[in-house]
């Protein structure tokens, strides 16, 4: 049964979130956000340090169309509120062994490049490409923002997902077509981006490089911040309400309905819909804590996989390093190695492979003058993996990162270091209430894919829907804006009388 739904409430400030509680207002649904720290974002978070502005996480904006779409609701144009920048190279990827690789949105400059390296994948490159553009066209542009509420919309997907062997991982699915070691660690490592093990990772998730090569990658002009900025004030101007500094300590029921949000503060709001963008197990375990339904969906929650957690240093210098690129993967000396005990080991690694964010080369905004703003992140191990007391392993850590940074690519920085901080898996649970400490939430493997994913609405409790990372169709920006999409379809619809 449906009801005539007019007010919702969405927890959570993260670009799910935002981009529910964007759609939402704009289709007439007075929404509310309350967030639960001082400031939006979530896992873009901005931190501002003496004139440095740290994005706390995403960078690398792909799908551009995607965030788009949220002014094109309401007739507004994302440009009057932000601007994108582009990014070239995409990315440039290091080798120990000196070798680098410019992956840029350029045929021919890919085609030169990889037959420097291995002229026999020039042609495995084009095969890899069209198909990645195939699942990009299946996984994404057809099932992307739909929701998989039941099973049969599972079976409906199944012949495709079968014809393009999403069965295999995306590095075995890379490695048919590409056969030098390092150009397919250059063509596989993006699952990461999205939380994802390459060598578990279904091979639909090869779908990002079609992403990326479509629409291309993109910083915006002050920042992830500003994006966000700019999020928060289309909804504003839409008439939305955002609460900052706003916990919510539980969702309160009545039968199997939601009937209101409890703050810290033991403030009650009612609310004839109610999204979470929080972490999937906290909504269950904390938020519902005391129901039946809260109860056993935590217990099943949390029998699945999670994604690694991230080890983060945000560094200012006092100089400029015009050399770097924007973005850099850093590649260490161990790369299928290295992953396997990420994912499984209880223990940190000796070597690590990283990814520097350096976005003074493309905007001299972020740091004063003949400064320049850093950050650099290490997948690591989730604190259900490894048994790692981060307040202890932190700093050293971190040291041992710069140290390596300093030796290998950008020299002088230790003795240019104004400012560093860095973000640990302790504070991924903590700041985040990510479940074990988890930067990307339920892992994207086939199992906890699509149907498999918690549901963008709860099965039992009809007025109760979820946004973001963990559920369909997953982490990273387009993935989580992707499920406010499919997320607001099933609201908007459940509201009509
Ligand atoms: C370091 C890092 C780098 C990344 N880089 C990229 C990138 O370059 N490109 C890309 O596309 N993706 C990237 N990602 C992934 C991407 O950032 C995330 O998948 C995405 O931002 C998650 O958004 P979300 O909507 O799921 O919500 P989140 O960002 O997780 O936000 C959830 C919000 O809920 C709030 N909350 C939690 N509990 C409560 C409560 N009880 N009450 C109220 N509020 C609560 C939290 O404070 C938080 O603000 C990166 C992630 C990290 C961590």
């Amino acid at each position: 049964m449906t009801t005539k739904s007019k007010t919702a409430a969405v927890i959570g400030a993260g670009f799910g979130g935002l981009a529910l509680a964007i759609r939402l207002q704009s289709a007439g649904i007075g929404t509310t956000l309350f967030e639960k720290r001082d400031k939006p974002g979530g896992r873009a978070y901005v931190y501002a340090d003496g004139g440095f502005t740290f994005d706390a996480g995403p960078t690398v904006i792909t799908d551009p169309d995607c965030l788009e779409q949220l002014w094109a609701l309401s007739g507004r144009r994302l440009s009057d509120y932000v601007t994108l920048l582009p990014v070239t190279p995409f990315y440039q990827l290091c080798w120990e062994d000196g070798y680098r690789f410019d992956y840029a949105n350029d045929q021919a400059e890919i085609d030169r490049q990889i037959a420097a390296k291995s002229p026999p994948d020039v042609d495995g490159y084009r095969r890899f490409l069209a198909y990645s553009q195939d699942v990009y066209r299946q996984g994404y542009e057809k099932l992307g923002t739909v929701p998989f509420l039941n099973f049969w919309s599972m079976i409906k997907a199944a012949p495709q997902l079968m014809r393009l062997e999403s069965h295999r991982s995306v590095y075995s699915k890379v490695s048919q077509f590409i056969k030098d070691d390092q150009l397919r660690q250059a063509f596989s490592f993006h699952s990461l981006l999205v939380g994802g093990n390459p060598f578990a990772t279904s091979s639909i998730y090869a779908l990002i490089h079609a992403l990326e090569r479509n629409g291309g990658v993109w910083f915006a002009k002050g920042g992830t911040g500003a994006l966000i900025a700019g999020m928060v004030k289309l909804f504003e101007d839409l008439g939305g309400t955002i609460r900052l500094n706003a916990e919510i300590d539980r969702i309160d029921m009545d039968g199997n309905r939601a009937t209101a949000v409890i703050l810290k503060d033991a403030s009650r709001h009612a609310f004839e819909q109610i999204a979470s963008n929080a972490d999937v197990v906290h909504t269950y375990k904390h938020m519902l804590r005391g129901t039946a339904r809260g109860a056993a969906n935590s217990k099943v929650l949390q029998k699945r996989r999670f994604s690694m957690s991230l080890f983060v240093v945000y560094f200012g210098l006092k100089t400029k390093h015009p050399e770097l690129k924007h973005h850099m993967v850093l590649f260490g000396p161990r790369y299928r190695e290295l992953i396997g005990e990420i994912f499984k080991t209880d223990g940190l690694a000796d070597d690590f492979s990283l990814y520097l964010h350096a976005p003074s080369v493309t905007d001299d905004t972020l740091a004063p003058e003949g400064c320049s703003t850093y950050y650099v992140l290490s997948p690591v191990p989730h604190l259900g993996t490894a048994n790692i007391d981060w307040a202890v392993e932190g700093p050293k850590y971190r040291d041992r990162i710069l140290k390596y940074l300093n030796d290998r690519y950008i020299p002088g920085l230790l003795d240019d270091l104004v400012t560093v901080r860095h973000f640990t898996p302790f504070d991924f649970r903590d700041e985040l209430n990510a479940h074990l400490g988890s930067a990307f939430s339920v892992e994207p493997v086939l199992t906890q894919s699509a149907w498999f994913r918690p549901h963008n609405r709860d099965d039992q409790i009809p007025n109760l829907y979820i946004v973001g990372a963990g559920t369909h169709p997953g982490a990273g920006i387009p993935g989580v804006v992707g499920s406010a999409k499919a997320t607001a379809g099933i609201m908007i619809a459940d509201a009509q009388p």
